[in-house]
């Protein structure tokens, strides 16, 4: 039945593209740059063969449409965008998987499978100019906060509505993209881990359950300033040695909530200097996790833990919120698909939370169902040009995900 699905062209343009659009140093496809539009050409031209309607959305996004018997739609999505220096998978395997899929289904069904199916290039995943992450898929799902975008700048001082300009798109009509997400029933995404788990493992794929939420907070312990040399021990009000002791706790609370995880990733002491004890201690804290209620229990815990430590240290802390996102978890059937496709391609599958955020996570946000699948990859690093996958698990990876391309138009079909 797969008879014209061929993974080893996918891995083969995949290092086409990396020639095309990448130097010693990596991935150069920075989104809005004339080398994403280069790239864009050159996977234009690959699909420009099939059968298919290919146009640019209000936001950036491209996509190619294969039309069906009927109007239900499956999508699969990716970015050919990359961070500056970036690897040679980081969003274009999915994109490339995409077009594979695309024309097995196109041989199969003799230009009409059942179901409408649609590739999209999602615009500026990375954010890597202005520092905002998956633009154009919160653009197209309508969580993209205009008022903040509106203000973004990039390091040379140019307006994101200004750059978007130079490439023929209106800000201020990027959330009419929206529009393309009509008849949308399931959005499927391939993405390379990005993480150790499955190479720990010894796995080459893995189902992914859904992205983290997220609450990021800075804590502030307040005490007093006094000379280190005539203040007794018993005398201190010490900022810093409360949000010492309160620093196992965290992590303790991150074990016990089961697959969560923590980071203090900065503590900024004052007066800071080597002769008084701290006056003021900040910490920032991230805590992450795929189940809200465990989410919001282990801010509970983080915070009573503070108020111990500084009640016991004689000192007073307060809480300010940085940033919040709320989990996006996967659909359940798609993930049981995804799961069975796995098998069947490899023998054994692992399901697994992502903890960085992806387009996927957007969709899931807009109400259509969605799951993703991860390939192992090697050193468990990426947004670097020493990220890589081997070959086998790559070829593996096409294979697995058109079984579940195929899955879920039957399941489509059926709703
Ligand atoms: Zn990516």
């Amino acid at each position: 039945m797969n008879s014209a699905l061929n993974p080893k062209r996918t891995v083969a343009e995949l290092k086409e593209l990396r020639t095309l659009t990448g130097n010693d140093n990596g991935a150069q496809r920075i989104a809005f740059t004339p080398t994403w539009t280069k790239a864009r050409e050159w996977l234009q031209k690959k699909l420009s063969v099939l059968p298919v309607e290919i146009h640019r959305d209000a936001a950036g996004n491209l996509w190619t449409t294969l039309r069906g018997e009927s109007e239900k739609c499956l999508l699969i999505g990716g970015h050919i965008d990359s961070v500056p220096n970036g690897g040679w998978l980081d969003g274009c395997l999915n994109v490339m998987a995409g077009v594979e899929i695309l024309r097995r289904i196109n041989t199969q069904y003799y230009g009409k499978p059942p179901v409408t199916v649609r590739l999209v290039d999602w615009a500026d995943e990375e954010g890597a100019r202005f520092g905002k992450s998956l633009f154009g898929s919160s653009a197209c799902s309508g969580n993209l906060d205009m008022n903040e975008a509106r203000g973004l700048v990039d390091k040379q001082g140019i307006k994101l509505p200004d750059a978007l300009k130079n490439v023929g798109i209106d800000f201020e009509r990027v959330k009419d993209s929206g529009k393309e997400l009509k008849n949308a029933d399931a959005y499927l995404e391939l993405h390379i881990e990005q993480g150790p788990v499955l190479l720990d493992l010894d796995l080459p794929l893995g189902a992914v359950l859904g992205t983290f939420g997220v609450e990021r907070h800075a804590i502030t312990f307040h005490g007093q300033a006094a000379h280190s040399g005539s203040t007794p021990m018993n005398r201190r009000k010490d900022a810093f040695l409360a949000a010492a002791r309160m620093s196992p706790e965290i992590y303790k609370i991150a074990e016990r909530s089961g697959n969560g995880v923590c980071t203090i990733g900065s503590c900024a002491t004052k007066p800071g200097i080597v002769t008084s004890v701290v006056e003021e201690c900040r910490i920032t804290l991230d805590q992450r996790h795929l189940d809200s209620a465990k989410l919001a229990q282990m801010l509970i815990e983080a915070k009573a833990a503070s108020e111990k430590f500084a009640k016991e240290g004689n000192v007073k802390v307060s809480w300010e919120r940085l940033w919040q996102i709320a989990p996006r978890p996967f659909n359940t059937d798609l993930i049981n698909l995804c799961d069975e496709s796995i098998r069947e391609a490899c023998g054994k599958s692992h399901r697994l939370p992502s903890g960085p955020l992806h387009d996927a996570a957007e969709v899931a946000a807009a109400g259509i169902p969605t799951v993703m699948m991860f390939v192992q990859s090697l050193h468990g690093i990426s947004h670097n040009k020493i990220e890589d996958t081997k070959e086998e698990h790559l070829e593996l990876c096409v294979t697995a995900f058109d079984k579940l391309a195929e899955k879920a138009m039957q399941w489509i079909q059926k709703k």
